[in-house]
């Protein structure tokens, strides 16, 4: 049996149509009844023009206020220039012709008082904003609509507006849509959504649905069907994670108890030799943790913890139980520079521990093993030495970029993968890692971006959530100050304070959003730059170009770039005799080390670099950062890279160079930080802030893709409703051989999203 939503649109349409749709990205009749409307736009009203921004392809409602058409000055043939209007703003349309008689048609039509949907691309022409050569239908007047009732329809009903491309006008989606949905049946389209939990939950069937969503006689119907269509991507989306956690249930793996009290082992002499002591929510994490290493189901934990809440720690001990235990632990970081620290820190932490010989010895003597550090652009030789030490088990402790992700990376048993920093890592990537155990290794994935419940239910919606909100006592706390870039008083004074830092025997970062003056500022800040990016190691996470705070307006002076600034310090009289060094992905991991130790070190305690320091990186005398083009950044970002500083028991200062301008977005951004330190309220502050796709997007999510409508934070309730009743649906029919539906979208979703993330890498 196909549904005829597998119906190809070359056999429901003519060629033309078909190919046109196909510009859209649509194949299928499915596809075509999955293309959504944008929004309506109410016939009774005209539109903002106004609002239309410069280089938007737009679908806009409105009249015709007057239309001439004369000849062309320089050359042959005639130019019409029509204005419509919203009853307030103008927007002029041009069309060209070989002579009058060419525009003889438009001339006809476009009179005014005329009104009707005018679709292109805005232009810019002398200062006015224009369509050229628009696409346009006019009320009243369509061939293909010449029964009354259609006219009636087209007069009274909100008009369904959708994303269209040059070529294939919005209204000739909705025609096409037209054809299908005339006569589509509830057999033509499977619905995913069970009807018990349909009718528990009142929601109107697939088909219907559909049909109100593209021509809905009020917007409450097209709210109502909106309203299903999001129900049915959580729920899909929900039961695809119940499956996962369900799988994940009955999976086995090795338990790893503690070993018990007042036996000698690497954890109890750790905790013995640990500076400090834990905190209470260190502790109580830590308990559960050890908890679920102990059995022999495979843990899945996020672990949130606010910057500088001491995660590490916790993976640690979480580590070493393991090694006690007799297994293997990985720890995956983000950049080369996090991992090459993370080795660092846990190489210093465990002194002499970390000095063992085997781990498999017959007679073990329990109290050491090694840690080996794997990246991507390890030395042969290194390299080398490391796979060895991690097949043979010598490494208890296996810390990595990506690289832990290639096939050529063995373990003798791996018990633990930690993830750390989790934001960049996608579903997928957990998976391969995982798959390196023989059986089912345990999983703890840490972040320090605090993520809303129902967000992480979505993206994470197969883990466990700890949460470590309190910050060890002590610490003195961080001063943010926005520092206004053109002021010259202000620019001396940063430099002071840098040196009054130094002086003291603290060091300073400035942070700045590009390597080279010269690098081309759109590739910067763009997607390439994403994809192209080593580790993700110099990758700021740039607003939307739109947002007028971080447009690059053409006042704007460009960006400050690591190279540039760096020379400029060293020349600056308040910090004669610093050694001031630099840090970004481009240079080799050897000088990138060299770099780290040496700021660490205090040897040049000021460090000019990228985002590359954004996470995790610390350097507890660390206090003050300089970030400059604040504005830029989003507000995670900043919390990321402010909590770089005020890690040690002397206070931090954080000084936002930037000249976002009062009103906009970038100045609340910023002012936000100046206000407060806490990551849980930045982040709800954030998400107010921000579009949706952005939180999912800063989730690095795998399965974004397949949500076109569900939007993860307002439609908690929702997604919560949802998920309870995709739970017990997979609960009553573990492989959903009763719900053959549910299990085909399950496929097909997975399908798209293994797409997407093939695109990605
Ligand atoms: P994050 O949670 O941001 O990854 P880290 O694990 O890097 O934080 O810890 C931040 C700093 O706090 C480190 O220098 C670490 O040694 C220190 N630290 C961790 N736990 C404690 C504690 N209980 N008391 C004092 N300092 C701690
Ligand atoms: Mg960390």
């Amino acid at each position: 049996m196909t549904a005829r939503v597998e119906e190809r649109l070359e056999r429901a349409f003519d060629k033309r149509t078909a190919t046109a749709l196909g510009k859209l990205g649509l194949r299928t009749v499915g596809d075509l009844l999955g293309h959504y409307p944008r929004r309506y736009a109410d016939p009774g009203a005209l539109e903002d023009i106004a609002a239309l921004q410069v280089g938007e392809h737009v679908t806009i409602l409105a009249k015709v206020e007057q239309a001439t058409v004369r000849p062309m000055r320089n050359r042959n043939g005639a130019l019409m220039e029509v204005v419509v209007t919203d009853g307030t703003s103008r927007l002029s349309l041009t069309f060209f012709g070989k002579h009058r008689g060419s525009l003889y048609s438009h001339e006809k039509r476009l009179v005014p008082g005329a009104k009707g949907l005018f679709t292109g691309t805005v232009g810019l022409y002398r200062g006015t904003r224009q369509l050229t050569h628009p696409d346009f239908t006019l009320m009243g007047e369509e061939s293909d609509l010449d029964s009354d009732e259609a006219l009636l329809e087209h007069a009274t009903k909100p008009i369904p507006i959708y994303p269209a491309a040059a070529g294939i006008p919005s209204w000739k989606i909705q025609g096409a849509l037209r054809v299908v949905l005339d006569t589509l049946t509830d057999a033509d389209v499977p619905d995913p959504v069970p009807d018990e939990v349909r009718e528990r939950h009142g929601l109107p069937g697939r088909a219907a649905a559909l049909r109100s969503l593209h021509r809905p006689a009020t917007m409450e119907e097209a709210y109502r069907a909106r309203h299903r269509m999001r129900f049915e991507e959580a729920f899909v989306l929900q039961a695809a994670l119940a499956q996962r956690r369900a799988r994940t249930a009955a999976e086995d793996a090795t338990a790893r108890p503690p070993l018990p009290a007042g036996t000698p082992g690497l954890l109890a002499d750790f905790d013995a030799s640990l500076p400090f002591t834990l905190t209470d929510g260190q502790r109580s994490v830590g308990q559960e943790i050890a908890a679920e290493l102990a059995d022999p189901r495979p843990m899945h934990r996020l672990l949130q913890g606010e910057v500088g809440s001491g995660k590490t720690v916790v993976a640690l001990r979480a580590m070493l139980q393991v090694v006690d235990a007799g297994g293997q632990a990985a720890l995956l970081a983000p950049t080369e520079v996090l991992a090459a620290q993370h080795a660092r820190t846990l190489r210093t932490l465990l002194g002499p521990l970390a000095e063992g010989g085997t781990l498999f010895g017959a007679e073990r003597t329990g109290a050491s093993t090694r840690v080996a550090l794997l990246t991507g652009s390890l030395g042969a030789k290194a390299r080398k030495e490391a796979l060895l030490q991690a097949a043979s088990g010598e490494a208890g402790i296996v810390v990595g970029t990506h690289a832990l992700l290639s096939e050529h990376v063995q373990f003798a048993d791996l018990g633990l993968v930690v993830v750390d920093e989790q934001h960049r890592f996608g579903v997928e990537q957990r998976d391969a890692l995982r798959a390196k155990g023989r059986v089912s290794p345990h999983l703890l994935v840490m972040t320090a971006t605090p993520i809303p419940r129902t967000v992480a239910m979505t993206v994470f919606g197969d883990l466990e959530t700890s949460s470590l909100t309190e910050v060890p006592a002590g610490r003195a706390g961080i001063t943010t100050v926005a520092v206004p870039a053109r002021n010259v008083r202000w620019t001396d004074r940063t430099w002071a304070r840098v040196r009054e830092e130094v002086d003291a025997g603290r060091r300073a970062y400035v942070v700045c959003a590009r390597i080279h003056p010269d690098e081309d500022q759109a590739g910067a800040a763009g997607v390439s730059g994403r994809a192209a990016a080593k580790d993700f190691d110099d990758v700021p996470e740039f607003l939307d170009p739109a947002d007028p705070g971080t447009d690059g307006a053409a006042d704007r002076p460009p960006l400050r770039a690591v190279l540039e600034v760096v020379e400029e310090l060293r020349s600056r009289p308040e910090l004669a005799g610093v050694e001031i060094g630099v840090l970004h992905g481009q240079m080799p991991p050897d000088q990138k080390d060299a770099a780290m130790a040496a700021f660490a070190s205090g040897e040049a305690p000021v460090l000019v670099s990228t985002t590359v320091v954004e996470v995790g990186v610390d350097v507890p005398e660390a206090t003050a950062m300089v970030i400059f083009d604040a504005d830029r950044f989003g507000i995670s970002q900043l919390h990321q890279l402010r909590g770089r500083v005020g890690r040690g028991t002397d206070p931090g200062l954080c000084l936002l160079v930037s000249d976002a301008e009062l009103g906009t977005p970038a100045f609340a951004r910023l002012e936000a930080m100046t206000q407060t330190t806490d990551g849980f309220k930045l982040a709800n502050l954030d998400l107010e802030l921000r579009s949706e796709g952005d939180v999912l997007g800063a989730a690095q999510s795998g399965r974004a893709s397949s949500l076109r409508l569900l939007r993860v934070v307002k439609d908690a309730g929702l997604i919560e409703e949802a998920r309870t009743a995709a739970t017990d649906v997979v609960r009553a029919s573990p492989d959903l051989t009763e719900f053959p539906e549910l299990a085909a979208a399950i496929r097909a979703q997975l399908d798209e999203d293994q797409e997407e993330f093939l695109e990605r890498t």
